[in-house]
């Protein structure tokens, strides 16, 4: 069957508010209250205090469709089929209230009524010893037991650092043997992109607290997550997340500003990927109140921004160009997200500061790296110094991980543990500047300006600026 993002996000909501669910619109990409998560990275990240039981949800089953952003897949995009640091999250939740079986039973109802998914190309996996969720797959539901594959935690238990977490079950989609890794025995939990995790039901029955420990919660809960670009890209049959149809659009206006063409440069490619993918993020993160600094989520913005620029570079583009990309954005997901139109001019304004203040030093710092590695080459070196590194970050504004990638892609690495020293020997001096300002100078203005010729003290003012932690 044929549907598009679109398309499917609206199926997936009306198919729960049939099962009478409440929808709810998506939460800001903020947490609110919560001071153990930068950003919002799954459909049930704002609903925590519900499954807790610390607030009472407006209903006992609610659906949504949740914006997410996820940092720490920020390597694997552009390069593997399914990442995005910025997707859509469908979710159904039940609150104390039903359970595995309907959980299961309508997720498949889901899939193969409604998707018309091909019954034959699902497989699911369950946490090792749940027997209860293997029983319902393969009585109730009669998938056979070759296809039910038994995950250890790393796949089949989801957990926050602190929250409502369990044990879950995966779907996964056989997109068949050509996206294979050849091995005869693969299935569900291989690295390979032959099948691809779309929707994770977590069996959440325990509160995990700041010392780890697993408290048992009174009435178990449903938290479930499908990406919708993942479950896009397989109705369309798409290769890859940002080959569907709604973001293809967004990968064409970045051919346009390039000047270059996809699918003809696997390099290129995953700039053009990267690009697509990060300016997405950067769009949404403005739009929900995020500005780039060197802390916290202002620091996960900073870097999107740098990265972005830096991949613009690659493919050859001379002028800053991200701040006018995130009209495309605004104009692909306004009808979804409508803030973004009221914050429009803020969106473009904070992006091109960001990229001017970038603009003004990558070219310098590029050439600096380059001459790093070119003394590495000659010296037989594969580690760059942590204070070469360091100078990379506080002169020309290159967050380390735009290094190490850079390293990276010539075989290369970075000392990181010298990178943090430095970093640190950095906010000792700038803690004691600070001391010696005394307490009337905790205004920002005050501060800046007193500050303004320690260059490297400067760095205080832009900590001050965001008090959320990493
Ligand atoms: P993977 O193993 O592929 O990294 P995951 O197990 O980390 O995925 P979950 O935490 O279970 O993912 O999240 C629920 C669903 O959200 C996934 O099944 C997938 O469809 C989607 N998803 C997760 N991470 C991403 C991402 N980086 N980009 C797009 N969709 C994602
Ligand atoms: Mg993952
Ligand atoms: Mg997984
Ligand atoms: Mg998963």
């Amino acid at each position: 069957k044929k549907m598009g993002l679109n398309e499917i996000r609206k199926e997936f909501l009306e198919f729960f508010q049939e099962k009478d669910h409440m929808i709810l619109p998506s939460f800001s990409l903020v947490p609110k209250n919560d001071k153990s998560l930068l950003l919002i990275n799954a459909g049930m990240a704002p609903l925590k205090p519900y499954f807790t039981g610390n607030s009472i949800p407006p209903s006992k089953r609610v659906a949504t469709c949740q914006k997410c952003v996820r940092t720490g897949d920020i390597e694997n995009v552009g390069k593997t089929d399914r990442h995005a640091t910025f997707f859509e999250m469908l979710g159904n939740f039940s609150f104390g209230e039903y359970f595995k079986e309907e959980a299961i039973e309508w997720a498949w109802e889901f899939m193969t009524e409604r998707l018309e998914v091909p019954k034959e190309d699902i497989w699911v996996t369950v946490y090792l010893n749940d027997d209860e969720a293997f029983r319902i797959w393969n009585e109730n539901i009669k998938i056979p037991k070759e296809k039910i594959v038994r995950l250890g935690k790393e796949d089949n238990f989801w957990e926050l650092e602190v929250g409502p977490g369990g044990p879950c079950s995966e779907i996964y989609i056989d997109r068949g043997e050509e996206y294979g890794c050849g091995d005869p025995d693969c299935k569900p939990g291989c690295e390979c992109d032959r099948y691809v995790e779309v929707w994770n039901l977590v069996f959440s029955q325990y509160d995990k607290d700041e010392e780890g420990n697993y408290n048992p919660l009174p009435n178990p809960n449903i938290d479930t997550g499908m990406g919708l670009e993942r479950i896009a890209a397989v109705m369309e049959g798409a290769d890859n997340i940002f080959e569907i149809e709604v973001i293809h659009d967004l990968l064409e206006e970045v051919e346009k500003v390039s000047g270059s063409k996809y699918d003809e440069d696997e390099k290129v490619d995953e700039s053009i990927r990267v690009i697509t993918d990060h300016i997405r993020a950067i769009t949404f993160l403005v739009s929900d109140g995020v500005l780039p600094s060197n802390e916290g989520r202002g620091y996960v913005l900073r870097r999107l921004i740098r990265r972005a620029a830096r991949h613009g570079k690659l493919l050859g583009i001379h002028e800053i160009f991200l701040y006018d990309l995130s009209k495309k954005v605004i104009d692909i997901w306004k009808e979804e997200y409508i803030d973004l139109v009221d914050n429009e001019e803020k969106i473009r304004k904070v992006i091109k500061v960001e990229e001017e203040k970038f603009e003004e030093t990558i070219d310098q710092g590029i050439n600096i790296l380059d001459k790093y590695i070119e003394n590495m080459r000659n010296k037989n070196e594969k580690v760059l110094d942590g204070e070469k590194a360091f100078k990379l970050y506080d002169t020309y504004g290159f967050p380390l991980d735009l290094t190490r990638e850079i390293l990276e892609e010539k075989g290369l690495k970075v000392d990181v543990e010298e990178f943090n020293k430095e970093m640190e020997k950095q906010r000792e001096r700038a803690r004691n500047a600070r001391h010696g300002l005394g307490k009337e100078a905790w205004g920002k203005d005050e501060i800046a300006h007193k500050l303004k010729d320690f260059k490297t003290n400067f760095k205080g003012y832009d900590t001050l600026e965001c008090n959320s932690r990493v």
